[in-house]
């Protein structure tokens, strides 16, 4: 049984085959894809699977606390599994590849920041974009 489909079992979903095919593909997944990667990945499996179906479980996983939906300025939801520990993501405007990182230096100035202005953190997103360094930036 993959992480996913414990939670599942654990909050209570019915998990139909079709439902288990998807958490797989998530479970599997590293590169945060959106749901017609998803579709792509889950028709591979089952060819039953519809798109339909597809936005249908993320949408249900994610309501459950079971799937983190990112936006990532492509005009597409991005999905991953809610990690164990924090992290944070890096988008490469160029490929579109995104890369996790954590830095213990930021994670303590926004618990700073909240504090000065009388707040208790309880969680933040944070999303760096950017190019390879030495290409070409539009424009200039
Ligand atoms: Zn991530």
């Amino acid at each position: 049984m993959t992480r996913i489909e414990q939670l599942c079992a654990d909050k209570g979903l019915r998990m139909t085959e079709q439902r288990r095919v998807i958490a797989r593909v998530l479970s599997e997944a590293q590169d945060h894809p959106d749901a017609e990667e998803l579709y792509r990945r889950a028709a591979a499996i089952d060819p039953h699977i519809s798109i339909a179906t597809v936005y249908r479980t993320v949408k249900l996983f994610e309501d459950a606390g079971i799937l983190e939906r990112h936006d990532f300025r492509d005009g597409r939801s991005r999905y991953e599994e809610v990690p164990d520990s924090h992290h944070d993501h890096l988008i490469d405007l160029q490929t579109g590849r995104v890369i996790e990182f954590r830095n213990e230096d930021i994670e303590r100035l926004q618990r700073l920041i909240a504090e000065e202005l009388g707040f208790e953190l309880v969680d933040h997103r944070l999303e760096l974009y950017g190019v390879p360094r030495g290409s070409k930036k539009s424009g200039h």
